[in-house]
């Protein structure tokens, strides 16, 4: 029998970052899926990064991952969102040519020289007690391993809607992995059913752009990934239209024909990305929807119309889309539908994205729950790294809130649960301030270095990178006078002390571009960093008010609660706290913090049981 110490199944986002993550770590890794040629595939918009997913994308990158590069190789159109808010909100967003971004990635999988593709499907896991030990390929081939990671997206159960339309798969003219969804209910995961739908693709040809609002690029230069020197491809423009009563009217006389409104679609959708049909039915006072109209390629006529995912028969959805301005003449290339499919009750994992019940088994991406692209490569990047470092024999990576959102992520997903599938919003981290877009590398890419995940290109730039940081942050921390201050041009008055110059950074008139100008910084330092350094002084001060805090949360992630942890022998615990500690099963006393209800008096009684138990 072949054996891999990983195996990855499904060629999805998850998929590709897990496997990638543990083979540059150097261990045989077999990535099994469906169809080869889909790996990388886009299943609904093409574009990457986005509110909170920006952030995502930037850690998977300093983490080595493949996202962010993929995404600057494809990138047609890119767009830095919320920018008249604060820079650590700000949210990177690439629209991509969907063919070069999926070449992209399916290059990189196959540059990994520890790396395998199998493409076929898995029907069955092997068990053995409660460990996982290998898969059960359809044909009946077994494999073993010692790690699986599951990556199977909306395709566990996958069925497609249109109207009264119903096939099996996990996307339009693909299979389902039916037989597998079968087994893991066999054998009791706690598995539930989501929903979720993509809009009609439009041919580009037959719409009148020139009546609609364009879109265009960012003219600055930044990237996606800072290892990518400089905008690849020519950029496009998009263009705005908006729904409108007509439309509307359409729409609601053709709520009964949706298998949403029919009954037809019992699992939850994702409240931040709802149907047409879903916004029409709740927001009924509006008298429109904005629609952008992002072209899904450079040699493709194909439109993708961001805003109107549906599941209404094909007729409706060409007749509302043709009460639209700019969209009368129409012709619709791929109609929109919705997919239902079952997921695994994070819940039921540890923050390694493990099975607490099934040791050896991972799960990652859409089957956690969640939505969108960079939920899912984040998932596959934590999972891959575990089981990655787990092989390798290495030190785990120190994840939490307060250093990245991927932790946020899975310290929501495996204490919180979900009932509407979960994406990334900067609302959910409270160390924002922290966890800026543009100092992901900062934060992340030491980790990722200690745990052996880099390649030599990055470890380079990024060792070169702080060098240039050291010299700046030196010419920082030197104290001046206000005497010297004055000589130097700036306004200041005697009572200000002496201090170092990033402490005078926050008097009027003195920020790092007139240090600089004066000489006082070394201006030997690229852009990007210059930014984040200045941005760093900006927030200090929020930063250092929030350090007590999180050295609490720090020294309390420290003492573990283990999977057995016995809440209801804790004294003082009302049987309600125990029933909502038993429930969310928090693996530290940080999380049991973070439980909801969880009142100060029991995280009292409950850090005096676990310190004497540790
Ligand atoms: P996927 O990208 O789905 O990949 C799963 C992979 O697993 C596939 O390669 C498949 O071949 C493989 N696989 C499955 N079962 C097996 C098996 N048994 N054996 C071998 N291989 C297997 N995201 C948004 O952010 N916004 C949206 O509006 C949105 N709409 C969507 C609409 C639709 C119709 C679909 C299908 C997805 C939508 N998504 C949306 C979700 C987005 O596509 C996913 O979040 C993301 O692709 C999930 O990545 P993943 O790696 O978890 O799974």
């Amino acid at each position: 029998m072949h054996h891999y110490p990983i195996i990855v199944i499904g060629g999805g986002h998850a998929g590709v970052e897990a496997a990638c993550v543990a083979a540059r770590m150097g261990v045989r890794v077999a990535l099994v899926t469906l169809e080869a040629r889909k790996i990388g595939a886009m299943s609904c918009n093409p574009a990457i990064g986005g509110l909170g997913k920006g952030h995502l994308v930037r850690e998977i990158d300093a983490f080595d991952g493949v996202l962010g590069r993929a995404a600057d190789a494809g990138a047609i159109h890119y767009r830095m969102l919320n920018r008249s808010k604060g820079s650590a909100v700000w949210g990177p967003r690439v629209q991509a040519d969907r063919k070069l971004f999926g070449a992209e990635v399916r290059r990189t999988v196959a540059a990994e020289p520890s790396l395998e593709v199998i493409e076929g499907e898995v029907a069955g896991l092997r068990i053995e007690g409660e460990r996982v030990c290998g898969v059960t390929f359809a044909d009946g081939t077994d494999v073993s391993c010692e790690a699986a990671i599951l990556c199977t997206g909306t395709f566990l159960g996958g069925i497609l809607f249109r109207g009264e339309e119903r096939l099996t798969g996990g996307r339009v003219n693909e299979g389902s992995a039916a037989r597998l969804a079968d087994q893991l209910r066999e054998a009791a995961l706690p598995l539930a059913r989501l929903k979720t739908g993509t809009p009609p693709r439009l041919d580009g040809r037959t719409i009148d752009w020139s009546r609609l609002a364009e879109q265009p690029s960012d003219d600055e230069a930044w990237t996606m990934s800072p290892l990518t020197e400089r905008r690849k491809n020519p950029q496009v423009f998009c263009a705005i239209t908006r729904t409108n009563a007509a439309s509307h009217d359409i729409i609601r006389a053709n709520l009964d024909r949706s298998p949403l409104f029919s009954g037809a679609i019992g699992g939850q959708g994702p409240r931040y990305c709802p149907s047409i049909e879903d916004k029409i039915h709740r927001f009924g006072d509006r008298d429109g929807h904005q629609i952008f109209l992002e072209p899904e390629g450079l040699d493709t006529p194909l439109v993708y119309p961001n805003g109107i995912s549906t599941s209404l028969p094909v007729d409706v959805q060409e007749q509302f889309l043709r009460a639209i301005e700019g969209l009368e003449q129409v012709v619709v290339a791929e109609p929109g539908y919705a997919v239902e499919y079952d997921h695994v009750d994070p819940r039921s994992l540890d923050r390694s994205l493990q099975m607490r019940s099934l040791k050896g088994l991972y799960c990652a991406g859409q089957i956690n729950g969640t939505t969108g692209y960079e939920e899912a490569a984040a998932q596959g990047l934590i999972a891959g790294l575990h089981a990655g470092c787990i092989a390798a024999g290495r030190e785990l990576p120190e994840l939490d809130r307060a250093n990245s959102y991927m932790a946020v992520m899975v310290d929501d997903l495996t204490l919180h649960g979900v009932t509407e599938p979960y994406r990334m919003l900067t609302a959910r981290a409270e160390y924002r301030l922290r966890l800026r877009a543009n100092n992901a590398t900062t934060r992340l890419t030491p980790l990722a270095m200690e745990a052996d995940c880099v390649c030599e290109e990055r470890r380079g730039w990024f060792e070169r990178r702080q060098s240039s940081r050291a010299v700046v942050e030196e010419s920082l921390a030197f104290e001046h006078s206000p005497p010297e201050m004055r000589s130097h041009g700036f306004t200041v008055t005697d009572d200000a002390g002496r201090q170092a110059l990033k402490d005078w950074t926050r008097f009027p008139g003195i920020d790092l571009a007139a240090l600089m100008e004066r000489q006082l910084v070394s201006r030997e330092t690229d852009g990007d960093l210059l930014n984040e350094i200045a941005e760093d002084l900006h927030y200090a001060p929020y930063v250092a008010r929030q350090d007590a805090e999180l050295r609490e949360l720090r020294a309390n992630e420290r003492v573990a609660l283990p999977a057995d942890f016995p809440f209801a022998d804790v004294p003082g615990l009302s049987n309600e706290m125990v029933e909502r500690l038993s429930n969310s099963r928090p693996d530290s006393l940080a999380q049991a913090a973070r439980v909801p209800g969880i009142t100060p008096a029991a995280m009292a009684a409950l850090l005096v049981f676990a310190r004497k138990q540790s």
